[in-house]
């Protein structure tokens, strides 16, 4: 089971959390530890970033309601991107970079009222693509 460690601020409105992964491939809704930062820094009405520091590990928002979604993208990514295709980087993880940048490594969410402008079935998640590591995520907002 992955590990989420506590909230650490560390700027006026940034605010940062530990995540360690458990698997190769994950993802993990963090959408709770994003309402969290909206919480801690009071902020009614803005938006939020959503960063993540690292280069095999992404952040995008999809649904929450049926599991078998995010199943389902990590089984369409690796089609498009298997572990063994015919990459060059020393490393041998360019599946990991390539499904990376295809999610994106921020999101960027309206602040209304206090709460998160989502849709009822979407959820913001971290993606990994390379664990199981210790990783980042990075929450700024911003009062409009
Ligand atoms: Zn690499």
């Amino acid at each position: 089971m992955y590990r989420v460690e506590e909230l650490m601020q560390v700027g006026k409105n940034i605010y940062t959390y530990t995540i360690s992964t458990d698997v190769d491939e994950q993802f993990i809704d963090i959408t709770y530890l994003v309402r969290e930062a909206i919480d801690k820094a009071n902020i009614d009405e803005g938006i939020v970033t959503v960063f993540c520091p690292h280069t095999t590990a992404g952040i995008t928002i999809n649904e929450n309601a049926d599991p078998d979604v995010t199943r389902d993208i990590l089984v369409g990514l690796d089609k498009i991107f298997p572990i063994d295709g015919d990459y060059r980087h020393f490393e041998g993880n360019s599946h990991a970079h390539l499904k990376a940048s295809t999610m994106g490594s921020s999101c960027t969410v309206i602040v209304s009222d206090g709460h998160l402008m989502l849709g009822t079935w979407q959820s913001i998640y971290f993606c990994e693509f390379d664990g199981p590591r210790n990783r980042r995520v990075i929450i700024n907002t911003i009062s409009s």
